[in-house]
Parts: C-alpha cells; sequence; structure tokens
C-alpha cells in the first residue's frame, strides 16, 4: 500500500485511540484499487473540526463552516473533513448550511458515483454500501442513488461524469447516461469556473478522443461556453493528448473557432497566467506554421518553461514534433535569455552616442537577438559591434 495511505491509515488510529471514528474516503480510495497515482487523500470522521484539530500539532482550519481542515502528518497533507450530508440541498434559505452526521454510510450517501464511494477503514477493510467494488471492476461509472435527482441536486455532477469516463477511460451506466441526456441543460445553473475545472481534466483524461464526440451526443456540449455557439468544435480532436487549459485553447483556436483566444478566456473565466500562456502557444504554432525555419526564434521566445507546451499543441495538431527534440535544441541555442547576450543596451548606446534614448533601443536589441539565436552572428561583442556599426541611423530610429 503507498505510504501515504499508510500515514492516513496511522492517522485514523489516533482519531479512534481518542474515541472518534475516521475512513480514508473518495478518489483516494478508488485511486488505490485502480493501482492509480492519487493527487490527494481525504479522510472522513465522526469528530468535528475543533475536536481534530486538539489532536494535531499542525493543522489549518480551511472550511471549518464545512468540517474541514487540514492536517500535517509525518511531512504530508490530509484533508480531514467531519462526516455530513451534502449542504442546502434541502434548504436553500441556507445554502451554506452543513448537516453533520453519526456514520460513514451517512457521509458516502453524499458523494457522486459508487466508485468515489467507498471508504477504507483502519484495518483496511473496505466500506462499500453502493457496490462501487463491483463498478470498479467492470469500469462503469453509476451515479450513487437515483441519477435525475443527484444530477438536479448539483448538476456539476454530470461534467463530473464525463471527466471521471475520459480520466479512467470508464462508461457511463445507462441510467447515469439517460439522466445526464435528459438533465444536460441544468449545467447552465453552475459556474463557468467549477465547470472550466471538470473540462480541463476531460481534455486532459486518457479517453479524451471517445469523451469529447460523447459530449456532442449525450448534449453537454451545448451547455458549456463556445461549443454550445460552435457544436461541431468539439467534434475537432486533438491528435494527441493536451495537458493544460492553455493549450486547449491554442489548439482550438488554431483549428479556426470564431472566437479568438480572449473570448476563450473570457467565456471561460481563465485567469491571466492562461491567458498569457494560450497568447504565446498560439504565436508560436502560427509563426511555425508561416515559416518552419524560425523554430529555433520560437523556442527561444518560450523561454523554456513553455517548450513541453508548445510541443503538445504541435502535436495535437498533428505536426508530429519530438518533446526532447525539442527541449535539446532550445539548450543548444547559442543564448537562452537576453542577459546572455554578448551586446547590450548600453553598448549599444556607446555605439550610436549622438541617437537619443527611444523605442529604437529596444528594437535593435531584439534584432541582435534574433541574429544570435538564429545562428546569423556569433554571440560575441566584436563581431556584434562590427554588425551594428554598418547599420544606417533610418534603420535605428
Ligand atoms: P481527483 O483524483 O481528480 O481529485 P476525486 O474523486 O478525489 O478525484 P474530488 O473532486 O477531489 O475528486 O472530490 C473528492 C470526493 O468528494 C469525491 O471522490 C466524491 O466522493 C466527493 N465529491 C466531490 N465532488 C462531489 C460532488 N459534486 N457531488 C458529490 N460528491 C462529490
Ligand atoms: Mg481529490
Amino acid at each position: 500500500m503507498n505510504p501515504k495511505i499508510n500515514k492516513a491509515l496511522e492517522i485514523i488510529k489516533i482519531i479512534e485511540e481518542a474515541g472518534g471514528s475516521a475512513h480514508v474516503v473518495g478518489g483516494a480510495v478508488r485511486d488505490t484499487f485502480l493501482k492509480r497515482q492519487t493527487k490527494d487523500i481525504d479522510l472522513a470522521t465522526s469528530f468535528k473540526p475543533d475536536q481534530v484539530m486538539k489532536l494535531f500539532n499542525k493543522v489549518i482550519p480551511l472550511g471549518i463552516e464545512h468540517g474541514t481542515v487540514l492536517v500535517r502528518y509525518k511531512s504530508e497533507s490530509y484533508e480531514i473533513t467531519t462526516y455530513r450530508t451534502e449542504e442546502g440541498y434541502e434548504d436553500y434559505r441556507h445554502p451554506d448550511q452543513v448537516q453533520f452526521v453519526r456514520s460513514i454510510n451517512e457521509d458516502l450517501a453524499r458523494r457522486d458515483f459508487t466508485i468515489n464511494a467507498m471508504a477504507l477503514n483502519s484495518r483496511q477493510k473496505v466500506i462499500d454500501p453502493y457496490k462501487g467494488m463491483e463498478d470498479l471492476n467492470h469500469q462503469v461509472l453509476r451515479a450513487v442513488g437515483h441519477p435525475e435527482e443527484r444530477f438536479k441536486e448539483d448538476p456539476l455532477r454530470m461534467m463530473r461524469a464525463l471527466r471521471f469516463a475520459s480520466e479512467l477511460q470508464f462508461t457511463l451506466e445507462q441510467n447515469t447516461y439517460s439522466a445526464i441526456q435528459k438533465q444536460a441543460h441544468l449545467l447552465k445553473q453552475i459556474s463557468v469556473e467549477r465547470i472550466a475545472v471538470e473540462f480541463e481534466k476531460l481534455c486532459t483524461g486518457r479517453d479524451y478522443n471517445r469523451v469529447l464526440p460523447l459530449c456532442f451526443t449525450i448534449g453537454i456540449s451545448n451547455n458549456i461556453p463556445i461549443f454550445q455557439d460552435e457544436p461541431q468544435l468539439i467534434k475537432i480532436l486533438p491528435q494527441s493528448r493536451l495537458t493544460s487549459f492553455a493549450e486547449i485553447v491554442a489548439f482550438y483556436c488554431e483549428k479556426g473557432s470564431i472566437y479568438k483566444e480572449d473570448d476563450w478566456i473570457k467565456k471561460w473565466k481563465q485567469s491571466n497566467k492562461v491567458k498569457r500562456e494560450s497568447i504565446m502557444l498560439l504565436k508560436a504554432v502560427r509563426r511555425f506554421r508561416e515559416n518552419d525555419r524560425e523554430l529555433n526564434w520560437i523556442l527561444y521566445n518560450l523561454s523554456g518553461s513553455l517548450i513541453v507546451k508548445f510541443s503538445n499543441v504541435m502535436n495535437a495538431l498533428n505536426y508530429k514534433v519530438n518533446q526532447q527534440s525539442l527541449e535539446k535544441t532550445y539548450e543548444q541555442l547559442p543564448i537562452q535569455s537576453r542577459k546572455k547576450l554578448a551586446f547590450q543596451a548600453n553598448d549599444l548606446l556607446l555605439v550610436f552616442h549622438d541617437q537619443r534614448k527611444g523605442a529604437w533601443i529596444g528594437r535593435s536589441i531584439k534584432r541582435i537577438e534574433r541574429a544570435v539565436v538564429l545562428g546569423e552572428i556569433p554571440n560575441e561583442y566584436q563581431a556584434i559591434k562590427e554588425w551594428v556599426k554598418t547599420w544606417k541611423p533610418p534603420e535605428i530610429v
């Protein structure tokens, strides 16, 4: 068993010794049985947050009102949440109110799919009231309880169903499928940000090729940004797997969406970081398309960190590039950044001492940078100086 789970079992024992009960729950249980790397381990407990906080030294209250604290234990982090039912569905006047419950079984009832509704106790026994293990073995996603009701309670679950289908390569159980088909429109009630998290996981999941078209068939794509206006777009499939939202934006914009990257960012409410990255990726791809001899300059401008993402977008667009060789090409460029240039702005000013400072400096440095990166001129002070001296003032101003 993975060492992080073993430490979680120790946490459970600590809680049990203090008179409470606790279980590993949700994704961690599922992933353990799928022999899949698990990102975070969640625990559920009969103890209230204040009782948990007394038992451990390093505790961060994450969402006390939802019963959640973060415990640091033996260099690992665990989210520990008091057994509860889902908040506020019965009572929309107090949507944030949480109903704590006594047993793990009641807690499991609020969970979305049978494979996510299993728990592990301190003796590693599986508590599995909804036959999640059976569904896990059959690779099936089945809503806990009545699917239509569960999706009405929280329409995001429909999006989660598809993202798990893609990530885990599972199929949707018939009633779960029909319920999504019938109620996909309810997704409109859910914030774009939450849908985006699931959509990114869906696109970056192993079975994106099967599940993206399924989004169209089942009616999900009519209810998410961009695709609701351009339904056919979702049928254009990346030729290989993308790994982030910025790549997704670059891919679909290059494939000819009526929306530009700016619209994507706004409609999907993405961060400035995603915006910056998608603009850079798209620029790089388009530059390459126009002139592949520019590759070194493209890689230089992506400046290392975006090369993997660039490689992913290129492969998704069927350009068939090799990530390692792109990285190697980047490493072997004459310079990796402007700082390494043998000729800087002050050197330029010495050559053109009668020129007033202005935008020409930035432009000129960029020109030198490009010539050095493309190997047209060596990165040596004298060589660059001689070249620069041949420039005529009109080129400078
Ligand atoms: P991942 O490995 O991607 O994090 P996960 O199953 O852990 O997958 P989370 O979103 O971290 O997914 O949620 C943890 C658990 O909480 C789920 O396994 C599920 O039991 C429950 N859960 C999360 N979101 C919902 C929801 N919208 N409705 C019902 N249960 C949910
Ligand atoms: Mg999780």
